[in-house]
């Protein structure tokens, strides 16, 4: 039976782990069982050492990096990381995210891109570590974990409050009764049996419930777990005099990972993806319908030509503009990791564009802000921060077909637009269009000169 701690390092089992490790000292040493456990990992690809964590410290960053390039790179290699789903590897690996929360909890804290990694990856592993169990040890190990994450058997929906704030966990997901939780079956049968007709109530609890929303429940509460617990070390970090510096380095080391997975397959400044590198934005490569947007808005449509059409196309034009060759899906630190683009570069222009409409859009409806900012995925909040990414989802261009459906005034093809179908997609092609003519140009001037 596969270990509590292995999907749940905080729980006790996970915690009497690491209380059995003592001191951090010998978290840089090589470790031979680990190297053993790695190499003997059943589908594990041993090509090369850098594919093998060689300690405790490996092994945090080797977590990280799974994930980083699980998301981000399309020829990742689930081989170099088989070992991370071999439960034998369960008391380095608990080790190991206790690292990476104390190291993230000193130097960033809970509201940073490392935090939201860390916290993202440790369900995405959740999950990935379950879908390798058989169905009834998935079963008896999420229930058990459920147990003891759970106070009791009543669950006020308020519990969650945490899960259903941060965007977590969403309320239409879940099934109340009497502002109470039902995840159990004997209770889903008590409570409804009764009230359901011409369909048997075990069919109706396995399709609104069973196994998929307990499932959903208990990652998402190991989630929150974590967060709560980096929070927890940072708050306590504040009180002391000298942070660890090993949890320093691991610190810093997290960042570089994190930056070269951006730097080799994502968007940021400096980054490439796909064929199309993000660079600063070339107003001259802008469709029609952007450059009318950019004017200001004379008459209707000015909200949504602003908050639905401008945002999306402006931040992914600048930030990730193969997002639709490439098919990943990023948030907006995944590429820009300090905000400092979308603070410098994006929101002026958006801005920009919004105070030359027709009575200007923010001054009228500052409320509008918060929706602006909802489509960049920073929920729905004054001004985009780390803490609030995730709670809405960063919204993709709108295609042609919509903006002639619900902007019409907007479009007004040229030749170009005859070759595509997005906006994005007219600006990632016209971009190395003015770039060769400008070129050409240069080339002109200086025949003139000579
Ligand atoms: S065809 Fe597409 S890119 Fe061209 S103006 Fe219309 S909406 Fe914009």
């Amino acid at each position: 039976m596969v270990s509590v701690a292995f999907i749940n390092p905080l729980s006790d089992e996970g915690k009497m782990i690491v209380r059995e490790l003592g001191e951090f000292d010998g978290v840089l040493s090589e470790n031979d069982d680990l190297m053993s456990i790695v190499t003997e990992s059943r589908s594990q690809e041993i090509s090369d050492d850098s594919f093998i964590p060689r300690s405790y410290f490996d092994l945090a960053l080797k977590r990280i990096e799974w994930y980083a390039k699980k998301k981000n790179d399309r020829n990742f290699d689930h081989k170099q990381y088989d070992f991370l789903f071999n439960p034998d590897i369960n008391k380095f690996d608990v080790i190991a995210f206790f690292l990476l929360c104390q190291a993230i909890g000193v130097k960033y804290g809970p509201n940073s891109r490392e935090s939201r990694v860390l916290v993202e990856s440790q369900g995405k592993l959740i999950e990935n570590r379950l879908g390798k169990l058989s169905k009834i040890e998935r079963n008896v190990l999420v229930t058990n974990i459920l147990n003891s994450l759970l106070s009791s058997a009543h669950i006020k929906w308020t519990f969650f409050e945490d899960l259903i704030s941060s965007k977590k966990l969403k309320l239409h997901e879940l099934i109340l009764d009497s502002g109470e939780i039902i995840l159990d079956k004997d209770d889903f049968l008590e409570r409804f049996s009764h009230k359901i007709q011409g369909r048997k109530p075990e069919k109706m609890y396995e399709a609104l419930i069973g196994d998929r929303i307990k499932e959903l429940v208990m990652i998402k509460m190991v989630m929150q777990n974590t967060e709560n617990y980096i929070r927890q070390v940072g708050e306590r970090s504040n009180r002391e005099i000298e942070p660890n510096p090993i949890l320093l380095e691991l610190a810093d080391k997290i960042s570089e990972v994190l930056l070269a997975s951006v730097q080799t397959f994502g968007q940021g400044s400096g980054g490439y993806g796909g064929s199309v590198k993000a660079s600063a934005l070339n107003p001259k490569a802008f469709p029609p319908c952007v450059k009318k947007v950019m004017e200001g808005m004379k008459s209707g449509g000015r909200n949504d030509a602003i908050i639905m059409f401008l945002t999306p196309f402006i931040s992914y034009a600048r930030l990730y503009p193969a997002v639709f060759s490439e098919n990943i899906t990023k948030q907006i630190s995944d590429v820009d990791p300090t905000l400092s683009i979308i603070q410098n570069e994006i929101l002026p222009l958006i801005f920009g564009a919004a105070e030359r409409c027709s009575p200007p859009l923010f001054e009228d409806q500052p409320q509008d802000k918060v929706n602006l900012n909802a489509k960049l995925g920073f929920g729905m909040h004054q001004n985009p921060e780390l803490k609030n990414e995730g709670e809405t989802t960063w919204y993709t261009p709108m295609s042609c077909e919509k903006v002639k459906i619900h902007l019409p005034s907007l479009c007004k093809p040229d030749e170009t637009c005859k070759k595509i179908g997005n906006p994005l997609s007219y600006y990632n092609r016209k971009i190395w269009v003015v770039k060769k003519e400008s070129k050409a140009e240069s080339a002109v001037e200086e025949d003139i000169k000579d």
